[in-house]
This record gives C-alpha cells, sequence and structure tokens, in this order.
C-alpha cells in the first residue's frame, strides 16, 4: 500500500501486547502505540532506515525517526534509565542515519534479568506520529529483521498542541527526577497535557521543546537537579503550569504508579481492591483457585543424643541426600535447570565452612537436626544481607538444603513430600523452595504467587522450565488473601487480582482458552511432513541434549533427532560416564523419540569443550588440535566404552554419527571397533559423518561413499573456512555461515552424498534459521534438523517455497561475493554483531 511504513523486529524474543509491560507508562500507551519483545538476542536492532534523533545518556533508550516524520520509540527493558549505562552500550550515535537492521545498541541480557524491572522491550510509534499502526504481530516467537508491525499515514494528522501562544504564562522549576526527563516522565507529561487547552514549551538551556512531544523532552537531556523554564498559553495554562511542576518535582520512583492528578488516564489510577503488584518471574495468565501454600516449620531438639552419635546421624542423612541431589544431577531425565540446582545443592552440601560450623554445634552438646539448622540459618542471615539480588536468592537454596536434610533426619527420606492441591490452583505463599516446586511436578498448577523471592531466583527459574505463569515480590499483605476464591494472575503486567468481578473472570477464562488453543494449534501444524510447494519432502529433524529437549522437539513437530549432543553426559563431572549410565540415557532419549530416527553424535570433546578428566595436552591452537573423532581415537577405551553403551541401548532408530571428521581413514577406524564390538549376527548401526572442515566438504564424494549419510555441522565448517574463531566476540559479526564459501562447499557435500545416493543433512545452526531453509534445499540438503524451538517456522518456511525456487535462490546466492550480499538477498538484517 503506498504510503505505509513496515517495521520489523529489532531483537529475537517473543512478540507481546504492550499491556504486558509491566509500566503503565508504556501498558497504558502514554508515549505510543506498538507491542513488546521479551528478548533473547542482545543487540537491539534498527526496525527501519531513519535518522537517531534521541539518545538516552543512560544508553538504554532511543528514538528513530523514519521517513514521513514518524518518530519510533526503541525502550530496552523497564525502569533501565536507573542503570545508568550498566550493561548498555551504543552501536550509533545521536544524528547518525541507519539502515534497517543495523545494530542500534547492545546489552548484556543477564546483567537486565538480574537488575532491571523487566527486560520486556517496547518498540513504539509515538502518540504524535503521523502515522498509525495497521497491522502487528503478536503472541509468537519472532527473529529480529522480522516485519512485526505495519503503518499508514493517518487520516487526519493531529494539531492537537499547534495553537499559537498569546500572553504565555512563564514558571521555573528545578527538576527532581532521580533521573531526569527520560522516557517515563516524558510520557507522563504528554498523557497530563493530552485533554488540556494549552500549548506548553520547556526550555533547558539553550533548547525549548513542545512539552507534548515525549521525543522532543527526552532530547533536551534535562537531567536531575536541572532547572528549566516552563511557558504556558491557552484556556487551560495555569492548570497545564501546575501539572508539569508536580511531576517534575516528583523525585520519580511514584511517578508511573502513583495515581497523578487529573487528566491522567485511567490506569494510572490506584489499584482495584484485592490486586497486588509484584514481579514477573515466568510470563502467562492464570485463572484458578488460591490456595495457600504453608511451609512447615520442622520441630527440632536442642540436645543431642553425644557428639559421636549426631555427627553419625548427620553424615548418614547428608548421604541421602547426596544419593538423590546426584542422581538428580546427573539425570537425563530432569530439565536442564532443574539439574543445574541439583548440582548447586550439592555443592551447597559439600561446603566445608558449613559442615564445620554444624560439628561445632554438635561438639557443643546440639543435635544434629539443631546443628545443621544452626549452620544453614547463620548462612543464610549472611546471604540475606548482600546487596546483590542473585546472591542474596542463593539463601533460599540454604533453606531448601535444611529442610532436605532434616527431612531426612527425621526418617522421612530426602525428598520434600508433595502437597494435595485442587487441580488448576493458583499458589500463594510467602516463598518456595526449589525442591517443593519439583515436588509439585505433574499437579497441574496454573500459577504461582509469592509474597517475596526474586525473579532470578532457582525457584522462579524452576517455574519459567516448568511454563507456570509467577508473579514474585508480591508484598506480605497478599498473604492475608481469602483462600479458595477465583484468582487471576496476570504475569505479564505482574498483578495477582485476587476479587476479581465476575466479568473480568469470564474474560480471563475466554483469553486463556483462546492461548490453549492457539498453542494447541500451532503444535498440530508442527506435526505436519514439511513439502515444499510442489511436494518435495524435507525431513526436519532437531538437535537436542536431554530428555527433556528430545520431548520438546517431539512436541514441536520433530520427525526425528538429527543430532544428539553426547557431551552432556561427559561434562562438569569429575570421571566419565560408566556405560550403564551412558546406556541408560541414551535409551531414554531415544525412548521420548518414540522410534522416531535418533543420530547419537559420539563424543565432541576437545577445542571448544574441554573435559576435566581427560589429560589432553597443551595445545597452542586447541580448535585445530585433538578434537572430536580425533580425541575418541587418541582415547579408544573412551570410546569403545561409548560405543558399547550405544550398541547396548539397542534402540530401533539409533544411527551413529562422528565429529570432525577429515578423512576417510578416521571413518573406517571407528567402523572396525563399532564392528569388533557388535554381537555377531546383530543389526549393522547405520554410521554418518559430520563436514565441519573443508577438507570433508571437499572429499565428500569419497566420504560418501563409505558413509550412510553426511550431516553438515556449519557452526564449524564456516569457522575452518573463514579461519575466524567461532567464540570471538570481534568476529562474531562476520564468521556468517551465509558466506558464499561455506554455501559453496555445503552445495559440494549435498553433490558428494547425491553421487552415492546419501541424504546430505545440516545440523549445525544455519538450520535453525527459518530464513536460510529454502536456500539450504536450493544447494540439495535433504534434511535440517534445527532446535527444538525452531522447527514449527523452519517447516512453515519450506512449505510456502517449491523446489524450483529454492534452487534459483541457491543459484543466485552461489555468485555473491559475501554474507551480508547473501544476507539482503534473503531479506535478512546484517549479523548481529556488525
Ligand atoms: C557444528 O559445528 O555445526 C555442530 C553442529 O557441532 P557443535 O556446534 O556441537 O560443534
Ligand atoms: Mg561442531
Amino acid at each position: 500500500m503506498s504510503g505505509a511504513l513496515v517495521l520489523s523486529a529489532p531483537l529475537d524474543g517473543w512478540s507481546t501486547d504492550l499491556s504486558e509491560a509491566p509500566d503503565e507508562v508504556f501498558a497504558a500507551r502514554m508515549l505510543g502505540d506498538g507491542l513488546a519483545i521479551d528478548p533473547t538476542s542482545d543487540t537491539l536492532l534498527a526496525p527501519c532506515d531513519g535518522e537517531v534523533v534521541q539518545l538516552a545518556p543512560a544508553h538504554h533508550a532511543l528514538t528513530l525517526r523514519a521517513a514521513g516524520g514518524c518518530d519510533i520509540v526503541l525502550h530496552v527493558g523497564i525502569d533501565t534509565v536507573a542503570l545508568q549505562g550498566a550493561g548498555f552500550m551504543p552501536r550509533t550515535s545521536l544524528n547518525a542515519r541507519v539502515r534497517a537492521g543495523e545494530p542500534l545498541l547492545s546489552f548484556d541480557l543477564d546483567l537486565l534479568a538480574r537488575r532491571a524491572k523487566s527486560v520486556l522491550t517496547p518498540l513504539l510509534v509515538t502518540s504524535d506520529s503521523p502515522f498509525e499502526i495497521s497491522q502487528r504481530t503478536l503472541g509468537r516467537a519472532v527473529r529480529a529483521g522480522e516485519p512485526v508491525l505495519e503503518l499508514l499515514p493517518r487520516a487526519s494528522a493531529s494539531t492537537a498542541g499547534a495553537r499559537t501562544p498569546r500572553d504565555p504564562l512563564r514558571r521555573e522549576v528545578r527538576v527532581r527526577l532521580a533521573h531526569g526527563i527520560h522516557a517515563r516522565p516524558a510520557a507522563l507529561i504528554a498523557a497530563a497535557l493530552r485533554p488540556l487547552a494549552a500549548d506548553v514549551r520547556l526550555r533547558a538551556g539553550e533548547h525549548t521543546g513542545n512539552a507534548r512531544s515525549p521525543v522532543t523532552l527526552m532530547g533536551l537531556g534535562v537531567a536531575h537537579g536541572a532547572r528549566v523554564e516552563l511557558t504556558a498559553s491557552g484556556p487551560d495554562a495555569p492548570t497545564a503550569l501546575d501539572l508539569l511542576e508536580k511531576i517534575l518535582g516528583e523525585d520519580g520512583s511514584r511517578a508511573a504508579s502513583a495515581p497523578l492528578v487529573a487528566g491522567v488516564p485511567a490506569r494510572a489510577g490506584p489499584r482495584a481492591p484485592g490486586e497486588f503488584t509484584g514481579v514477573v518471574a515466568a510470563p502467562g495468565l492464570a485463572l484458578g483457585p488460591l490456595v495457600r501454600l504453608q511451609r512447615e516449620e520442622i520441630a527440632v531438639a536442642e540436645h543431642g543424643a553425644g557428639a559421636e552419635e549426631e555427627a553419625r546421624a548427620l553424615e548418614q542423612a547428608r548421604a541421602g541426600v547426596r544419593g538423590r541431589l546426584e542422581r538428580a544431577a546427573a539425570s537425563g531425565g530432569s530439565a536442564a535447570p532443574a539439574r543445574e540446582i541439583a548440582s548447586a545443592h550439592l555443592a551447597l552440601l559439600e561446603d566445608p565452612e558449613l559442615l564445620a560450623d554444624a560439628r561445632r554445634h554438635i561438639d557443643a552438646g546440639r543435635s544434629a537436626a539443631f546443628a545443621w539448622r544452626s549452620a544453614l540459618r547463620e548462612a543464610a542471615r549472611r546471604l540475606a544481607g548482600l546487596t546483590d539480588p542473585r546472591q542474596r536468592e542463593r539463601a533460599e537454596d540454604l533453606l531448601d538444603l535444611e529442610t532436605q536434610v532434616l527431612h531426612a533426619l527425621q526418617g522421612g527420606g530426602a525428598a520434600t513430600p508433595a502437597p494435595a492441591l485442587p487441580e488448576r490452583a493458583i499458589l500463594l505463599a510467602r516463598e518456595l523452595l526449589p525442591s517443593q516446586l519439583l515436588a509439585l511436578e505433574g499437579a497441574r498448577v496454573a500459577g504461582i504467587a509469592l509474597a517475596g523471592g526474586g525473579a532470578t531466583s532457582h525457584v522462579a527459574i524452576l517455574a519459567a522450565a516448568m511454563g507456570i505463569p509467577t508473579v514474585v515480590a508480591l508484598g506480605p499483605e497478599v498473604l492475608q488473601s481469602p483462600e479458595g476464591a477465583q484468582a487471576v494472575l496476570d504475569a505479564g503486567r505482574g498483578v495477582l487480582e485476587t476479587q476479581p468481578a465476575a466479568t473480568r473472570v469470564a474474560a480471563v477464562r475466554a483469553e486463556v482458552e483462546a492461548r490453549q488453543a492457539r498453542r494447541e494449534a500451532a503444535r498440530q501444524a508442527a506435526q505436519g511432513e514439511a513439502r515444499t510447494a510442489d511436494g518435495t519432502r524435507i525431513l526436519v529433524l532437531a538437535n537436542v541434549g536431554s530428555v527433556a529437549e528430545a520431548r520438546a522437539a517431539v512436541a514441536n513437530g520433530a520427525e526425528g533427532c538429527g543430532l544428539l549432543r553426547t557431551e552432556f553426559l561427559f561434562m562438569e563431572r569429575r570421571e566419565a560416564p560408566e556405560e550403564a549410565e551412558q546406556t541408560a540415557a541414551y535409551r531414554a532419549i531415544a525412548a521420548a523419540f518414540a522410534g522416531r530416527p535418533v543420530t547419537l553424535r559420539t563424543l565432541d570433546a576437545g577445542g571448544d569443550k574441554p573435559l576435566a578428566y581427560l589429560a589432553l595436552p597443551r595445545e597452542e591452537n586447541p580448535a585445530l588440535g585433538l578434537r572430536g573423532v580425533r580425541t575418541s581415537l587418541a582415547y579408544p577405551e573412551l570410546l569403545r566404552t561409548q560405543l558399547r553403551a550405544v550398541l547396548a541401548a539397542r534402540a530401533p532408530g539409533l544411527r551413529l554419527l562422528l565429529p570432525m571428521i577429515s578423512d576417510v581413514a578416521e571413518l573406517r577406524a571407528v567402523r572396525a571397533l563399532l564392528q569388533e564390538l557388535s554381537p555377531p549376527g546383530a543389526p549393522v548401526l547405520p554410521v554418518g559423518v559430520m563436514v565441519e572442515t573443508p577438507a570433508a566438504a571437499l572429499l565428500a564424494e569419497s566420504l560418501a561413499g563409505e558413509a550412510d549419510f553426511l550431516s553438515i555441522g556449519t557452526n564449524d565448517l564456516t569457522q575452518y573456512t573463514l579461519a575466524m574463531d567461532r567464540g570471538h566476540a570481534l568476529l562474531a559479526a562476520r564468521a556468517d555461515a551465509l558466506h558464499p564459501a561455506v554455501l559453496s562447499l555445503i552445495a559440494r557435500t549435498a553433490a558428494g552424498a547425491h553421487a552415492h545416493r546419501r541424504h546430505a543433512a545440516v545440523c549445525g545452526g544455519l538450520a535453525s534459521e527459518p530464513a536460510a531453509a529454502a536456500l539450504l534445499v536450493g544447494l540439495g540438503i535433504d534434511e535440517l534438523s534445527a532446535v527444538p524451538a525452531a522447527v514449527p517456522a523452519v517447516k512453515d518456511r519450506l512449505r510456502a517455497v517449491s523446489l524450483l525456487e529454492c534452487r534459483a535462490l541457491a543459484e543466485q546466492a552461489l555468485r555473491l561475493g559475501s554474507a551480508g550480499e547473501v544476507r539482503r538477498l534473503l531479506s535478512l538484517p546484517a549479523a548481529a554483531g556488525t
């Protein structure tokens, strides 16, 4: 449509409605309309061509002026002005002209997740813009560079605020806002002025701007303590000046949530009765009966039955807890966060200081339980006094460990017992321990509302991994809420509504059901085969490293596993896993894929994946040293154990994949060992090779003559083709798998495989890039193995193109001279970091 402006996503992440933003300014659209992205990437890209007309001094937000004078605000996270630039790195400058897809600023997502109220990033078209939104993409994962908003010129551009001033009133005001006039106060000022008939200007130093324009106000760079001059004319000029003086005189912490003054939209008013605001730990929306979960205090006797006996009892209880935690930490059956948390608890259980403290209490005549509790509570108190919230939140882990050992001491086993709960309840508690939450698995909890806790606590991480909407830090008053009543947990805005009106309950129920239906529809579509528009079947599999990921892969429509990274079993431990442990883990993953192909890659150690217990020689260039199959062949016992474990797993669909192959001899050596270990008459395991070195790509035809399939690892193939370290921060953007030289090696690999009627797969990162799927198929690829979450989008892309179109695209790409040109051909933004 003529005059339309298309804005693309500035970040990878989940695109959501602005009302989900935990800040009235954005949620109530005071600053402008648009959407918000819950980011998974850390470089903000320009959503369109434009000029940077405002760059916040704290580097957390900027405004881009696009064609037609359309101002677009990008604000990374909520309340991030308070970070005063920590974690942000501008990649552009004021008045710079940028092209769509160019990096604007980078940020430390981990730091923001810990320190900001929310990382949700609004993308807004300002209210005074001559454009309005005609289409938006919401409620799904988006990739940076993908169109998400379409804007059309407004039928009649607003002229509010354009009145000619007569007899202006003047007032000088000192700005008390803690962070000066940044996005939020600028938006509040504009919102407060909206219903008033007054032309209001604000002068700071030599610059004057229209107070109705948040972008202008932000651009004035007014800092805390600055003196500004306000001028107003028109019938409401006195009211306007009073309002502005009040806003600018606030210390800023109250400005967004406190009821302001007449004229500010209703949503800025006080919360309804029974509403509590907290911090979002896991997003989502839940409706259900509120159920109070109390953690009973375990009664313990203070005095013991003698130091020796108590020390033995404590040792026994710790051994029980240790056994359970070790199983949980190593289990392929748990989600990754649960394994990590079990490992963290294990480390605490073995802490020598804690043990020495407990021992001192025992020696002073205390019981084992009393001693353990005293030692852990003292440590927890010390942690609770620290300023870093992440460290404070570890106090919760100590409490958890206390409970586990006390249960074990009382003969109740090491695990925390699960309480009986009604279905789809919203749990209300002061705090929840990770082990309590794990014990609830399967109880179909609808949501979690905690009076205390932090968004980065282990329980919050677990809740997010379990997909349970969770809001923490709701305040102690929330615990007075009546139990059993229907409550709404809006873990988008961070609000618990304990007395929702019947109409609100009905609306939320409809929304919860609609979200469920949307998820189900997407899941269903993902289950179908991927065929190009003219019917060519392309297999779409997934890369996994645990049973949980295997389940997620199947749920997302993966037709099998194209890469099982067995390193997950070998890393972060003191010795290599035994054969039986490996067999059990491989079986469990194969079972999750229920007979679908499972491509088990032999241990890919060395290089960027060192193993503490393998005495690898010191290497000048580990990336060019003992890596992948070379390590396995250098430590044949390690390889033998793994091959025996694979043979013992005997799962249908299992096939082997050898990493970092550079010639046919390596393949033959592994095959010979496999044959030696295979019981007579056993079915022969198919063996494929990874094409990760230019050598393997150039030898593809010879390799395919002996291998059962070829699978291209584009991550390493790119590193070795371009001679750019895959972990090098400064080269990150240039080590691009879309480089035509890499594409050419992919084409050569596919041709080599097809010469022997073998399949050519891609299991490196490029296979997870939906926009590259057609290109890879055009280069001759028959099979893609992506991260589980990308499977539906990859399938979608393939369904939209014909094989002929794919081939034409590949031919064009192979003629280009740089990765950037290929990106432009695919309408992809420049690689992050350029
Ligand atoms: C690759 O190199 O593309 C690959 C899939 O292997 P990894 O990333 O595990 O090295
Ligand atoms: Mg690799």
